[in-house]
């Protein structure tokens, strides 16, 4: 049984499902296939998806159905599949994860950590929240760190969780995304990165465009 109370993986909770870039993180700018699950008690104030939360209100969907749409999306263009909520690993995600490598295209995941990892990822993006810090096993496996900025105590969050990742044998790439529409966040962020060179800037490029 998971966090979301059901151990049935060969269907999960889906929000949407959508066809655009990345808006976010190092692979900004691409074409990718988008698969958001419902459920998330992670409970971020800022939080830009709170409709996803309820698990239970969003139709479950089958694996192979979610592939399906992939490989059209593959065939259209998408460079990758972004798993993304919600929070997606309070499902177990090896069943979705199987069947979307049928459709040849590289699987990427958005976390906020607070679960063990399920599922097998090309990219793992990690986004750590100050009130629920991530396992330490996701701290290992990511490949960015992005943490989101409103105030300069996420910044130093920011430093402890790539001390973190450092500890646990982890140099992920670093970026720093100011929250939406919060300007001392995106000031901070700017000032930071500018004489931090190890940290780069992230920003929602898919808002500032008014697309998904
Ligand atoms: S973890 Fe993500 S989906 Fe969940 S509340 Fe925080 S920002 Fe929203």
């Amino acid at each position: 049984m998971n966090a979301a109370g059901c151990s049935d993986s060969t269907s999960l909770p889906v929000v949407e499902t959508f066809h655009s870039l990345q808006g976010e993180g190092l692979h900004a700018g691409r074409s990718a296939f988008f698969i958001r699950l419902g459920g998330c008690n992670v409970g971020c104030s800022w939080c830009d998806t709170k409709h996803s939360w309820p698990a239970a209100v969003h139709p479950r969907r089958a694996v192979a159905d979610l592939a399906r749409e992939a490989r059209a999306a593959a065939a259209a263009g998408a460079a990758f599949t972004v798993i993304t909520g919600g929070e997606p690993l309070h499902h177990p995600l090896d069943q979705l994860c199987k069947a979307l490598q049928s459709t040849g295209l590289p699987l990427h995941l958005e976390t906020s950590g607070v679960d063990p990892l399920s599922g097998a990822f090309h990219w793992i993006t990690l986004s750590p929240k100050r009130h629920r810090p991530p396992l330490p096993a996701l701290l290992a496996a990511c490949h960015e760190l992005k943490l989101v900025v409103h105030d300069a105590s996420d910044l130093a969050f920011a430093e402890a969780m790539a001390e973190a990742a450092r500890a646990v044998g982890n140099q992920p790439h670093l970026l720093l995304q100011p929250g939406w529409g919060n300007q001392p966040g995106q000031e901070l962020s700017v000032a930071y990165v500018k004489s931090h060179p190890t940290w780069r800037l992230s920003l929602q490029n898919h808002k500032q465009l008014g697309v998904r």
